[in-house]
């Protein structure tokens, strides 16, 4: 025997007892990876981050605010008094019973033909006559926080000396307020009925106390309350909402 051979058969027997079958038969174990199968990956380079998504800010919601808040008109930063305030307790609405006039032209007819002190109303709101359609003139007696010269019932003072006076220019015996006058009335009554905190039976025509026809027979006083509660209730629910 060859010493090839011999080696052959001492090979053939460590395999066998191994438990593997002879070569060329059935391999018994998974081949071993070659040493050139690995390949070379390189590193990924790290991938970008999704870019970061902005919150949209929440979508505004075009709530309509004309139904619950008053539009703040300028005038009314003017018709906070500058004096001590009185006890105000009455709001008397007057006609002018002209077609036109004006804080001014009343002032100059008070104070002539009347030969009263000064321009006896404490508010004038303007027809677009003498003065601007809705426009609240504050009169000179208000800052002064003085008593009013507009509704005497017989000697009783009650109404000058704790009456808020208010004239709207036009005659409204021949037709009603238009509605920039009624407007602006209401908020100005609305405004100081909340700050003098004057109860709606004491918001009167001077008619209910006096001896005239004035604010006239077709001044709409239920047209004037109902905007006046209506700006109150938006008023105070702003408020809670506040
Ligand atoms: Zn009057």
């Amino acid at each position: 025997m060859s010493g090839r051979w011999a080696a052959s058969v001492v090979l053939l027997a460590v395999a066998m007892a191994a438990g593997c079958t002879p070569p060329g038969m059935v391999t018994c174990a998974p081949p071993a990876p070659r040493r050139d199968a690995f390949v070379y990956k390189p590193l990924e380079a790290p991938r970008p981050r999704p870019a970061r998504i902005e919150a949209s800010p929440p979508l505004a919601l075009e709530i309509p605010r004309t139904r619950l808040e008053p539009p703040a008109p300028p005038a009314e930063a003017g018709w906070a008094p500058e004096a001590d305030e009185r006890p105000w307790r009455w709001i008397v609405i007057h006609h002018s019973a002209t077609d036109t006039g004006s804080a001014a032209a009343f002032d100059a007819f008070h104070r002539g033909a009347r030969q009263w002190d000064e321009l006896g109303y404490h508010f004038v709101i303007g027809n677009g006559g003498g003065s601007a359609d809705g426009h609240v003139e504050v009169g000179s007696r208000w800052p002064k926080q003085k008593w009013g010269a507009h509704c005497r019932v017989g000697d009783n003072e009650e109404y000058n000396y704790f009456g808020i006076g208010i004239c709207l220019v036009g005659n409204f015996d021949n037709r009603r307020p238009g509605e920039a006058q009624m407007a602006a009335l209401a908020r100005l009554v609305d405004y100081l009925s909340h700050r003098y905190k004057i109860l709606d039976a004491h918001i009167i025509g001077h008619g209910t106390v006096g001896d005239t026809r004035c604010p006239g027979r077709m001044f709409p006083m239920n047209d004037l309350l109902a905007r006046v509660r209506r700006l109150r209730a938006a008023r105070e629910a702003l408020g809670r909402a506040g």
